[in-house]
């Protein structure tokens, strides 16, 4: 199993958004930016591009809706997305506030952010949806 299919089943705690019937949404723990999500299908499927059109169309709409969420309460000129997926075989696509496009470069390093801060980033955007 998954950190990911853990992280859905509860298991390993996280900081979440939001989840429907076949989606999930919650913090990225190593983000690049404030309010960078992960947003994952509840199959365990590794690679996005073998998701069946139907589970990519759901994922890709349950994403629509974090992004609109997180653009209203994170200071951002856009929501970017980005799938990797080098890390953790799950698949997942991360919607990252940017401010600049320096915002989407994987390389940068990542924000270290207070227990209190993961929480009230989530309860922000939770509330926007
Ligand atoms: P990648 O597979 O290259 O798209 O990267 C995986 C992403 O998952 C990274 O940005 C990690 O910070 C993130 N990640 C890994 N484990 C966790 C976790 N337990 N909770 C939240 N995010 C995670």
């Amino acid at each position: 199993m998954t950190i990911f299919s853990r992280i859905i089943n509860g298991e390993i705690p996280c900081y979440k958004i939001a989840e429907s019937e076949n989606c999930f949404a919650f913090l990225d723990i190593n983000p690049m930016v404030r309010g960078h999500v992960l947003v994952i299908p509840k199959r365990e499927v590794d690679y996005l591009f073998d998701l069946t059109d139907q589970e990519l169309s759901d994922l890709q709409l349950f994403a629509k809706k974090i992004a609109v969420a997180q653009k209203k309460v994170i200071p951002c000129q856009r929501v970017g997305q980005a799938v990797l997926g080098m890390e953790v075989p799950h698949a997942h696509i991360h919607l990252i506030p940017m401010q600049t496009e320096k915002d989407m470069l994987f390389s940068n390093p990542k924000l270290k952010l207070s227990e209190q801060e993961f929480q009230q980033i989530a309860s922000d955007i939770r509330a926007a949806l």
